[in-house]
């Protein structure tokens, strides 16, 4: 049973209550994960809470000593961690230590912490008189986060709240906690303070602790739209900052004069890798024109040539889902994608691996003719589904993407750089690609979507995840041996 991580130990729950933890490529339970109760919850944030004044008063040099030590540690560690993943999420094993890379790599940025904090000073903004921002931390704050990145998305949050100086409450998802509780055992043996990083399992109940406990600062969540919107008002109404990264349907705009070969790698890659839980996966292809039947055919055997597996085998292209909960929610949307009249081109759904007849895999599945008012079209599905739109030109395709109630990333194709900028410039979405599929940015820059795919007004990690976890504060200062004015009733200003 994998328990809680408090104060620097690992703590059981006190209620009894617990989860599943699958071995997807098997389908079956193979760990069981304790559920925090609101006790549990409230001893974490007090441990956080307790740890704070220390750790904020401790130079941001010394915070990111520890840090530099916790990248090493994460160096060392990357291919256990790896194996963690695809043992409980399933994704390949070559995808996991991507992930494992992506997120050391927030560490790496946050090393610089010292430099990220420096404020600004203005000398004799009046005579005599001189003024100077700077940024401090929040206090405790929390995470919430999601099955498909469980090492990754930790890491966009906590290695820059602690460096900033905050303590931290983290909940990860209760589906695939393994990743999560082994980094934050590292970053005690880097030198983390006991209470500095905490880590709670469970489910609602641990979360709504952290949305109303007057302790908790802020709240930074990744997960899905439905929940995302519950987290930012509940946190909002609670007096909290919050960041709610959220749902996505992403759409990659293949116009006529594409690398074609190239469009079709990406959308391979793009729309089956992780088996497509990822928030910033390709699900909606708008071939534009007549660019969508040669694409069409040549994705149709790529997809049917496509080696499925556990992710543990090298050979293995894509792994199972997550849970067989979520298969069966992917599976029917299938059938749904068949009865709103789309053209299944490829259907996933006979998929047998041998040997692993029970486990959650699904083959690569391909709509083609999918209809902006089909559900298959409208709604996440998180599954290795690409659905194709054929649309005849430029204008229809960036509508559709501008009029989607998501707008996480999105991706053109093409050999034009006109159309291209105008793609860029117009888009309504957070994270655009100019013949690349998946534009994740890297640590140093920020993530995060528009419309209902981020609630809040910051993105993560980078410099907006430094704004997001400091307030600002402005100083103003004069000395006794400074100009003497006398009282002034005047509001005041420069002379
Ligand atoms: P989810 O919303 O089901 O769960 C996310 C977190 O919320 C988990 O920790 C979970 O325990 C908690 N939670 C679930 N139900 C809750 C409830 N009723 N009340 C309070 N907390 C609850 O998401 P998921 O299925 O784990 O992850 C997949 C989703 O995450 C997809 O929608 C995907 O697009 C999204 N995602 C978004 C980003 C992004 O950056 N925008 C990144 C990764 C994943």
């Amino acid at each position: 049973m994998l328990q809680h991580f408090v104060n620097g130990t690992e703590t059981a729950s006190a209620n009894g209550r617990h989860g599943d933890i699958y071995n997807p490529a098997t389908g079956e339970v193979q760990k069981k994960v304790a559920f925090a109760s609101k006790a549990d919850v409230e001893n974490a944030i007090a441990a956080a809470q307790e740890a704070f004044p220390a750790w904020a008063a401790t130079p941001p040099g010394l915070r990111a000593k520890i840090l530099f030590k916790y990248k090493h540690l994460l160096d060392e560690n990357a291919d256990k961690i790896a194996e963690l993943l695809t043992s409980e999420h399933g994704k390949v094993l070559n995808d996991a230590k991507g992930e494992v890379i992506r997120g050391i790599e927030v560490v790496e940025f946050a090393c610089g912490i010292p430099h990220l904090l420096k404020g600004e000073y203005t000398e004799n903004v009046a005579r005599n008189v001189d003024s100077w921002s700077m940024r401090q931390p929040l206090g405790v704050v929390a995470g919430i986060t999601p099955f498909n990145f469980p090492a990754m998305v930790p890491l966009w949050m906590y290695p820059i709240a602690i460096a900033c100086g905050n303590t931290f409450v983290l909940k990860p998802s209760e589906k695939d906690p393994g990743a999560p509780l082994f980094c934050a055992r590292l970053l005690k043996e880097a030198g983390l303070p006991d209470g500095v990083l905490n880590i709670v399992n469970g489910d609602k109940e641990a979360v709504d602790t952290l949305l109303t406990d007057s302790r908790i600062q802020a709240v930074s969540f990744v997960g899905s739209t439905e929940i995302g919107e519950y987290i930012y008002k509940t946190g909002c109404a609670n007096g909290k900052r919050v960041q709610a990264l959220c749902g996505a349907k992403n759409h990659m705009v293949v116009m006529p004069d594409a690398d074609i070969d190239q469009a079709v790698d990406a959308l391979m890659g793009s729309a089956f890798g992780s088996a497509g839980e990822r928030c910033m996966a390709i699900p909606v292809a708008l071939l534009v024109g007549d660019v969508a039947d040669p694409v069409m055919n040549k994705l149709k055997s790529r997809v049917n040539e496509m080696k499925v597996g556990p992710g543990t085998n090298p050979d293995s292209e894509m792994g199972p889902l997550v849970t067989p909960q979520h298969h069966a929610k992917v599976r029917s949307y299938i059938d749904l994608g068949v009865e709103e009249g789309a053209t299944l081109a490829v259907d996933g759904r006979s998929l047998k691996v041998e040997g692993h007849e029970n486990g959650c895999f699904l083959g690569g599945t391909v709509f083609d003719n999918v209809t902006p008012d089909m559900r298959i079209y409208k709604e996440e599905i998180f599954g290795p589904v690409l659905s194709v739109v054929r649309v005849p030109d430029f204008e229809t395709a960036i509508k559709l993407v501008n009029d989607h109630e998501y707008g996480n990333g999105t991706g053109i194709f093409t050999r034009d750089g006109d159309a291209a900028r105008t793609y860029a410039s117009r888009v309504q979405v957070g994270m655009v690609g100019i013949n690349v599929p998946i534009p994740v940015p890297m640590a140093y820059h920020s993530f995060g979507g528009w419309k209902r795919s981020l609630f809040g007004d910051h993105h993560m990690h980078g410099p907006e995840g430094v704004r997001f976890f400091t307030r600002q504060k402005t100083i103003t200062s004069r000395w006794p041996t400074g100009i003497r004015a006398g009282a002034q009733y005047n509001f005041p200003t420069v002379k």
